[in-house]
Order: structure tokens, then C-alpha cells, then sequence
């Protein structure tokens, strides 16, 4: 391979890695985000639990408050058994009471299920307060990994930018703008010869072509996507 062929290919080597490491740069502030949102939803999980759990508490006590109503009622009910002056009235009163006393029963059986409920919130709470924080131990320590890499991209940008326009000098004129040309449009502009095809386009390359890169080594054009073509032993045998 000849020695501009080599510097093309180093050329669109670097190229790659400037274009990956500006496109995550592009990245990762959306990434910090998303990661930040995850320990938001995290910490608001914890919070709606401990919210049900209150609402929950002043159920119950909103039902023990009743409770007590009832009894009363009950209470006072029974006071007034010994004064009835009629069956009917014997009856109705008798009625009440029963009914008054399914109600209190009805409510302590809410209760009931409630405090099994509070039980079971806390227990909840408990173990999702744990797994939580250490879920956003692990998401914080993730942050500042990629906070770390985001203030190291511009060092590496700054250096492949350098290498590469050492690279451009060696470079012919005419060879490095028809680079540029063909880079804006097809991205590489660079393609190699594989089992007698473009790697670029894989339109099958005519086999004078062919032979002509391998034995001189230069640098042909694929006359169907404009690519620049070499030849590269390990790229035609993988
Ligand atoms: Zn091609």
C-alpha cells in the first residue's frame, strides 16, 4: 500500500473517533438527565407510600372516632330499654340497637383490615427505602462517572484534532478536499476492497480494478458510490 493510501485511512480512523466522541458529548447531558429523573422517581416512591400511610393512620383514626360514637349511641340506647311504655316502641328499640351494633361491627372489621394494611405499608416502606437508596447510590456514582468523561472529551477532542492535522499536511492536496467531498456526503469517505466489492456500497467492483489495487497498492474510486478505494490484505480476508 502506498503512503498516501495509509495516511487516508489513519485520516478517516481519527475522523471516526472525533465524530464519536462529539456525538457523545452530544449525549450525555440527556443521559444525566434521565438519570436524574430516575432518582427522582425513585425518591417519589418512597413518598407516595409514606403519604398512602398517613392517608391510612388517619383512616383508622377517623374510624376509632366512630367507633366510640357508636358505643355511645348503643349506650343510650340501653338506657332507655326500661323506660318503654309499649311493645312496638320495645321492638323498635331493640331494632336500633341490633343495628347500631352490626354498624359497629362493620366498622371495627374496617379497622381491622386497615391496621393489617399499616403493617404491611411499613414493612413496604422499610424495605423500599433500603433498595432505593442503594439503587440511588449506584445512579449518583453513574452521574459523576459521566460527568468525569464529559470534562475529558475536549482534552481528547484537542489531541485527535492535532494528530489529525499533522496528518492532513502529509497529505496531497487534491487527494485530502476530494476526502473532504466525499465525507460530507456518504460519511466515510474511504472504502476497502472486500472479496472483490466496495465495502462501502458492495457493488461488486470490475476485477481489473481489483488487481490493479492489490499489486500497486493505490488508491482507485468505486465508480458506483464515488468512495475512494484501497486495498487491505486483513480487511479482504476477514
Ligand atoms: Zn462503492
Amino acid at each position: 500500500m502506498n503512503r498516501q493510501a495509509e495516511l487516508l485511512i489513519s485520516l478517516q480512523k481519527i475522523d471516526k473517533e472525533i465524530d464519536t466522541h462529539i456525538l457523545r458529548k452530544e449525549t450525555i447531558p440527556r443521559q444525566i438527565e434521565e438519570l436524574k429523573s430516575e432518582i427522582e422517581g425513585l425518591r417519589n416512591e418512597i413518598k407516595t407510600l409514606k403519604q398512602t400511610l398517613k392517608e391510612t393512620e388517619l383512616q383508622v383514626k377517623k374510624i376509632e372516632i366512630d367507633i366510640k360514637e357508636k358505643e355511645s349511641h348503643i349506650r343510650e340506647l340501653r338506657s332507655k330499654e326500661y323506660m318503654v311504655k309499649s311493645n312496638e316502641e320495645y321492638r323498635a328499640l331493640k331494632d336500633e340497637i341490633s343495628l347500631t351494633e352490626e354498624e359497629k361491627r362493620k366498622l371495627e372489621e374496617q379497622g381491622f383490615d386497615l391496621l393489617f394494611r399499616i403493617d404491611e405499608l411499613k414493612s413496604k416502606i422499610e424495605r423500599k427505602e433500603k433498595e432505593n437508596s442503594e439503587k440511588e447510590r449506584a445512579l449518583l456514582a453513574k452521574i459523576r462517572e459521566i460527568e468525569d468523561e464529559y470534562e475529558h472529551i475536549d482534552d481528547k477532542l484537542q489531541i485527535l484534532r492535532s494528530r489529525r492535522e499533522d496528518l492532513v499536511k502529509k497529505l496531497d492536496d487534491g487527494l485530502y478536499s476530494q476526502y473532504e467531498k466525499i465525507r460530507k456526503t456518504k460519511g466515510d469517505a474511504v472504502a476497502f476492497v472486500v472479496e472483490g466489492s466496495c465495502s462501502g456500497c458492495n457493488a461488486v467492483l470490475p476485477l481489473q480494478l481489483v488487481i490493479n489495487l492489490k499489486s500497486t497498492g493505490d488508491i482507485g474510486r468505486c465508480e458506483n458510490c464515488g468512495r475512494l478505494l484501497v486495498y487491505v490484505p486483513e480487511k479482504d480476508s476477514s
